[in-house]
């Protein structure tokens, strides 16, 4: 019987998904739900964590963990600057999370004291759709400036994704973006997904999105009971 070669990529996502389950159960034995936040830069994770955590840091107790690519602290400095705990987590030129990363993160946090993870990926909309991270759901926050075509041009970051937020709604009427157009994209690849038009200038559509996310976590607790 000849060996089969296993190309070393698979190898890595492998080991990878084997390291992600495992946080899902420790996140699960502490009771801590999570989510993933994937975004190209400057579609505004940060500006829509800055707004969750407005709308339900009175009710759950919250951490952030944070991915760049270089040793900046600005989006984590914020977070922090809102009594938020933070870990920021410099990925060393690496242009996404991986569950290790997160692993050694969680390490960090005081699990049991927490309901809620947020995870802030890296600014990219391509390999981060490679690698779980052991979250309880997966988000895309896509912008209105980014232009109705990325379902089509990147398909592979919207399928399994639990939310689509569609930020800077505002700037709708200023710029060709067709809604429908760009709808339809996300539907065909993902069916499922829930949708959030939301504005984190006029603050539109966050109580919405943060009432689905509070939900979300408390029908988790409540399963885990
Ligand atoms: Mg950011
Ligand atoms: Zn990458």
């Amino acid at each position: 019987m000849t060996a089969r070669r296993v190309p070393i990529v698979e190898k890595i996502l492998n080991a990878n998904d084997q390291i992600a389950k495992e946080n899902e159960e420790l996140l699960n034995r502490a009771r801590v739900y999570s989510l993933n936040i994937m975004a190209s830069p400057g579609a505004g994770k940060t500006s829509l964590i800055l707004q969750t955590i407005q709308q339900i840091s009175s009710q759950l107790k919250l951490a952030v963990i944070k991915g760049d690519t270089a040793p900046v602290t600005i989006d984590a400095d914020k977070v922090s600057e809102c009594g938020i705990l933070a870990v920021q987590i410099n990925t060393g030129g690496e242009c996404h999370l991986d569950a290790p990363m997160v692993k050694n993160a969680l390490e960090q946090l005081p699990l049991n004291k927490l309901d809620l993870i947020i995870i802030e990926n890296v600014g990219n909309l391509i390999c981060p759709a490679a690698f779980k991270l052991g979250t309880n759901i997966n988000i895309v926050v896509a912008s209105i400036p980014e232009g109705d075509d990325k379902p089509y041009k990147y398909p592979n970051i919207y399928r399994g994704i639990d939310a689509l937020i569609l930020n800077k709604i505002d700037l709708l009427p200023y710029i060709d973006f067709n809604l429908n157009y760009f709808r339809k994209g996300i539907q065909a690849l993902n069916p499922h997904s829930q949708f959030f038009n939301i504005s984190c200038k006029t603050g539109e559509g966050i109580e919405t999105w943060s009432l689905w996310l509070m939900k979300q976590v408390h029908n988790f607790k409540n399963k885990n009971e």
